[in-house]
């Protein structure tokens, strides 16, 4: 019979951890070598495949429901190196049209440079999104929910799509977490993640990710060792200690979020809320259904005031970029995240000034609904 599979928050404390063989401690210890004997396997930090390294990897992947992946020293290392080992110059990549800030700008600054071609399409029609496959399009790149409106995207419909026409489709899968979502469950190939996000979960690391199958993530491996995005020892283990309660950490995240995008919406000062949790959200039947583990810990809205004043306002949510931290923080995506994108270009994803994007954090529900109150 085979052996019944963990459930995560069991998997998220044990695999990949392997103790200290010579003391019997508990925890992984960390290998800071830099050296390695070379008689059984040509061990290196940048192949990828130091004991810091590898335990990452085996948590993160049993995480996804994937083979084995690599971990990277920034969530931008991850994805560009992920996108570069698919395609050659002369190649088109599909993105959908709501990204991060910086994959937008790196497809828009970068990708051209190398003569690979893009478009970006609205993805909440998959027809429309399927007339946008060229001849030479050898990727699909998604990234749901969208960052920062929450937009979400059907993951198996783009991966039937893909598979239908040959196309290996990337994920962005920061926002949900691995707790939240898993991309390859619904056919997507490879998973990428901002690990300075949810799985760092206490901003404090920067840190990235890919997993998938070993078949990909090799061919993933021989980029990287070239473009050297590895992570180090030191980096390694607090990545894994923090995945030991990524999964207790994003449930008290969702509970608080679900909370919170209830209570904006019964609010007078607040013109709009963007949770796919929220049952007149465009992609909540979607998002029950691809998001099995809580609709997560971002959201957006928008108010009638001055979306600064009311930050500032704030006494437990604090102002600062980036999320997924276990405290909460808030920010203007006009001039944070989507700074570098025109007027024209913001508009054209639907991004307002009135728009603030908060990543809730882990503190006691009411203790963030009565800040809020306060500040509106
Ligand atoms: C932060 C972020 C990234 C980039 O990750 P870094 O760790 O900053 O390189 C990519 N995608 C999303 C959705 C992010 O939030």
């Amino acid at each position: 019979m085979k052996e019944a599979k963990a459930s995560k928050l069991t998997q998220s404390v044990h695999v990949g951890s392997f103790g200290d063989p010579l003391f019997g401690g508990v925890v992984t210890p960390i290998y800071p070598s830099a050296a390695y004997d070379y008689e059984t396997e040509v061990r290196y930090p940048r192949y990828y495949n130091t004991p810091n390294q590898k335990a990452v990897v085996e948590k993160l992947a049993a995480l996804e429901n994937g083979e084995t992946g690599l971990v990277f020293s920034s969530g931008m290392a991850a994805i560009m190196t992920s996108i570069f080992a698919m395609v050659r110059s002369g190649d088109h990549i599909l993105f959908q049209n709501d990204l991060y800030g910086g994959t937008h700008h790196a497809a828009l600054h970068e990708l051209e440079r190398y003569g690979i071609e893009h478009s970006m399409v609205d993805v909440s029609d998959l027809k429309t999104f399927e007339k946008g496959i060229r001849k030479n399009t050898k990727v699909i790149y998604v990234e749901t929910p969208s960052n920062p409106l929450l937009k979400i995207t059907d993951l198996a419909g783009v991966s039937k799509i893909a598979r239908k026409h040959g196309i290996v489709t990337i994920i962005d899968n920061t926002f949900a977490s691995p707790v939240n979502q898993n991309p390859i469950d619904f056919g997507i190939d490879i998973v990428t993640h901002s690990g300075t996000k949810y799985i760092g979960g206490h901003s404090d690391i920067c840190c990235g990710a890919m997993v998938s199958s070993k078949k990909l993530t090799e061919q993933i491996k021989q980029s990287a060792l070239h473009f050297g995005g590895s992570l180090d020892a030191q980096s390694c283990y607090l990545v894994e200690r923090s995945l030991k309660t990524i999964v207790l950490r994003v449930r008290q995240q969702n509970l608080n979020a679900l909370a919170i995008a209830k209570f904006l919406e019964s609010e007078s000062a607040v013109t709009k809320v963007y949770y796919p949790g929220l049952k007149n959200h465009p992609g909540h039947s979607i998002a029950k259904k691809q998001m099995p583990g809580g609709f997560g810990g971002m959201l957006s809205f928008e108010i009638k005031g001055d979306p600064h004043k009311f930050i500032k306002k704030l006494k437990y949510i604090k102002r600062a970029i980036s999320l997924g931290g276990v405290e909460s923080t808030i920010t203007s995506p006009v001039l944070t995240s989507h700074a570098k994108l025109t007027a024209a270009e913001r508009k054209l994803v639907g991004i307002s000034d009135k728009l603030v994007r908060f990543s809730v954090g882990i503190e006691e529900t009411v203790d963030l609904i009565n800040d809020i109150k306060q500040a509106l």
